[in-house]
């Protein structure tokens, strides 16, 4: 997911821009990644580059640990990142220091947020997903299932019963 900041980058430290996200496709072949994402992103010109602080919503397809069953759930990926300038800047000549850890904007002046966004999914999803809270999994559900049937068979069998005493009585008046 590529963002033009060229003439942000040509502003002066501070200068700000506001984002809307909808529906934007962020895709990393090389992590077979490929999400869809609404949210928005504040770009402000800082002295290496863009401060990015991003408000994402990602909806993911998950499996319960617990069920095994299929669900669906949103997350919020809040975060600041910087974005460092590549190649020096054409009009300043200013070229900061940067090192393999930083995100870099492009000679083209385009930063990508993809590999951040994959990045802060993996600390926002927990690693043992849940369906619900109260998931009670597979096999305690499939017990817990047959002792509800038990208890119906009870609930109709004392209520025959009941039934049957009734009926007695009335007959004994
Ligand atoms: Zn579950």
């Amino acid at each position: 997911m590529q963002i033009n900041v060229a003439t942000l980058l040509q502003e002066k430290v501070g200068s700000r821009r506001k984002l809307t996200i909808e529906n934007e496709l962020v895709q990393l072949p090389e992590f077979k990644y490929s999400r869809e994402i609404n949210g928005s992103a504040n770009l402000l010109r800082i002295k290496r580059g863009i401060l990015v602080s991003a408000k994402i919503d990602i909806t993911l397809e998950l499996q319960c640990a617990r069920c095994l069953c299929d669900f669906e759930s949103t997350y919020l990926l809040q975060f600041d990142e910087e974005f460092v300038l590549s190649e020096p800047h054409p009009i300043t000549a200013e070229l900061p220091a940067y090192d393999e850890e930083d995100f870099l904007i492009d000679k083209y002046w385009h930063l990508d947020l993809s590999e951040a966004i994959r990045q802060y999914e993996q600390t926002a999803v927990p690693l043992v997903p849940l369906c619900t809270s109260e998931c009670v999994g597979l096999d305690k559900g499939i017990i817990l299932e047959s002792a509800n049937h038990l208890d119906n068979r009870w609930a109709a069998l004392s209520g025959l019963a009941k039934q049957l005493e009734e009926e007695e009585s009335d007959g004994i008046t």
